[in-house]
């Protein structure tokens, strides 16, 4: 399939910059694009409910902020960056009844709108900026120069330049320095989540896990620390040039281990992942234990940081004052 990328010369800046924007929620993601959108020239406001904690940080930071629903009908783009879980709940309450006919409501992944649990009324586009990063280093890239890459996508085009809005929004949060990629709610968001479950979260942490449980004596330096030196080879330069760096006993090593540690048994889990995903299985089982007061995730959050592994890594750490946290 031909991907088709958008950088700095194919988006007009004007159309966002003609608009007010409300961004809900200043967590991971909603810090990052109120603070690009703002150092772009872009007219941005923050909503958030009463008594936020982050009401005072992000005043400090030289936002504007008032509540969800002043946010909400001052705004033009409404763009909805409070967890996945609660956002059907806030739109109903104190997006919904303010938008108008012309407006743009906003999302950073497609959850909500592509598993049904948010509907839109007609007459308001429906636009998507998911940066591929997390928040902190859409953030941190911005004030360095480059960007992380968006996709951009638009489920409802009400207006007829819903296209442009999103654009013209990622732009605002950098994403056209690194590129802007056109594709699809669904794709968007059965990418995302597979590619979080499967690979960059629960593939690689459990993957570390299992190395240190295999060897714990110097598991941190050999499965933890390493892992970003080699993955930044790969995304520096590709998997040859990181096979380029490394020792001929390694790379031997590689291509003898890799396809023991992930083989077809591997290949069948993610295929079952990816099923699950697409029939929205894994949206029910994640919406019900949300109801139930997110036990589950907060039993297997529990479990993971008091692995062994975290204790090590932190004391480690410590000594490495050039590994910077953006941890609160
Ligand atoms: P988060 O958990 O970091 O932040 C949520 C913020 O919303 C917090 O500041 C919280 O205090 C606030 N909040 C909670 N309830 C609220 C309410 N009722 N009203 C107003 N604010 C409320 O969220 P996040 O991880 O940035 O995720 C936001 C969206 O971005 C999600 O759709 C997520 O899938 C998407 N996304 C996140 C990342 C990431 O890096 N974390 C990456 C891509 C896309
Ligand atoms: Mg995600
Ligand atoms: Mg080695």
């Amino acid at each position: 399939m031909a991907v088709t990328i958008y950088y700095e010369n194919d988006v007009n800046p004007e159309v966002i910059k003609g608009k007010k924007v409300a961004i809900i929620g200043y967590g991971s993601q909603g810090h990052a694009h109120a603070l690009n959108l703002m150092d772009s020239g872009v007219d941005v406001r923050v909503g958030l409910r009463e008594g936020s904690k982050s009401w005072a940080k992000a005043e400090e930071a030289g936002l504007k902020v008032m509540l969800e629903d002043e946010a909400a009908e001052e705004a033009d783009v409404i763009m909805i960056l409070i967890p996945d879980e609660l956002q059907p709940e806030v739109y109903e309450q104190h997006i919904a009844p303010h938008l108008h006919a012309g407006d743009t409501l906003a999302f950073a992944h497609g959850f909500n709108i592509h598993y049904g649990y948010i509907k839109a009324p007609e007459d308001v586009n429906v636009i998507m900026c998911a940066p591929k990063g997390p928040g902190h280093i859409v953030r941190r890239q911005f004030t360095e120069g480059s960007g992380v890459p968006d996709l951009a996508c638009v489920a409802q085009d009400a207006t007829g330049d819903a296209w442009d809005i999103a654009m013209s929004y990622c732009w605002g949060v950098g994403g056209a320095r690194s590129g802007i990629i056109k594709a699809t709610f669904a794709q968007e968001t059965e990418e995302d989540l597979f590619g979080e479950q499967a690979v960059l979260c629960g593939g690689v942490c459990e993957l570390i896990h299992a190395g240190f449980d295999t060897l714990p004596e110097l598991a941190y330096f050999e499965c933890y620390h390493e892992m970003k030196m080699i993955v930044d080879l790969m995304y520096e330069s590709g998997i040859h040039f990181m096979n380029y760096s490394i020792s001929n006993t390694a790379e031997y090593g590689e291509y003898y281990a890799g396809p023991k540690v992930i083989n077809e048994q591997s290949r069948e889990a993610m295929k079952e992942i990816l099923t699950r995903i697409q029939n929205g299985e894994f949206a029910k089982e994640f919406v019900a234990d949300c109801k139930n007061g997110h036990k589950w995730l907060f039993e297997q959050r529990e479990a993971i940081n008091n692995h062994e592994i975290e204790k090590t890594g932190a004391k480690i750490r410590d000594m490495f004052s050039w590994v910077k946290s953006d941890e609160e």
